[in-house]
């Protein structure tokens, strides 16, 4: 069982994260950020109408049932030829959403949401972590990896020294997190997000368990 708390991003932050990308495509999500309503149909509606009111065009839009899904891949291809034309997906699910959608197409992908809060359940009382809900989300600057949970050290600002033939130092049978990313952005032709300095994390940020009100 999977939940998924968002809020959606400042419209400052996604203007800048899609600037210079002209071509859109917008997905969302028909579950839980559509119970949240920071996602679903009417999110996504409105986003479109404000984006192409800021001059970008918006090549297509979809709300698929569950972002999450191993069947997101299928849903995808139905909308083959509008992705291909656009320069980014803006997605408009959790982070989880955002992760599995970008495992699966090679596209640069910008989040729309900040993920609160959210795990997955691998077994009778067993989670793994997804995502810490950091409540900052750089996957838009990562091309969809997240270091705050695949890096040991939650390095946001590329590698330490200890990476080893793209390996991680503290448990070598782990890829490097920030390998991956280097590796994921340079297939897209994105290097230059690499350059990006990310502002320091603010450990003093959401309580935890965290608590929000629908
Ligand atoms: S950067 Fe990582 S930890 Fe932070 S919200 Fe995004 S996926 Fe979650
Ligand atoms: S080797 Fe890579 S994954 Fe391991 S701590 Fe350093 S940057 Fe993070």
């Amino acid at each position: 069982m999977i939940r998924s708390i968002t809020q959606q991003k400042p419209e400052e932050e996604v203007d800048r994260l899609l600037d210079g990308l002209g071509r859109v495509f917008i997905i969302g999500c028909g579950t839980c950020v559509t119970l949240t309503h920071t996602g679903g149909e009417a999110e996504v509606k409105a986003m479109k109408e404000r984006l192409t009111g800021k001059g970008k065009m918006i090549t297509g839009d979809m709300v698929l049932p569950v972002a999450c899904d191993n069947l997101t891949r299928e849903a995808l291809n139905e909308y083959g030829e509008q992705i291909d034309q656009s320069d980014v997906l803006l997605i408009m699910t959790c982070a989880f959403g955002v992760q599995t959608i970008a495992s699966q197409l090679k596209k640069m992908v910008v989040p729309a949401l900040d993920t609160l809060f959210i795990g997955k359940e691998i077994g009778i009382g067993r989670f793994d972590e997804i995502c810490t809900q950091c409540g900052t989300c750089i996957l838009g600057e990562t091309g969809g990896i997240c270091p705050v949970t695949s890096c040991h050290k939650g390095l946001v600002n590329g590698p330490c020294g200890g990476t080893n033939n793209g390996k991680c130092e503290i448990d070598n049978e782990k890829d490097c997190a920030w390998t991956l990313i280097y590796n994921r952005l340079k297939e897209l032709g994105r290097l230059d997000a690499m350059k990006k300095l990310q502002k320091p994390r603010n450990h003093q940020g959401e309580p935890s368990p965290g608590k929000y009100m629908l």
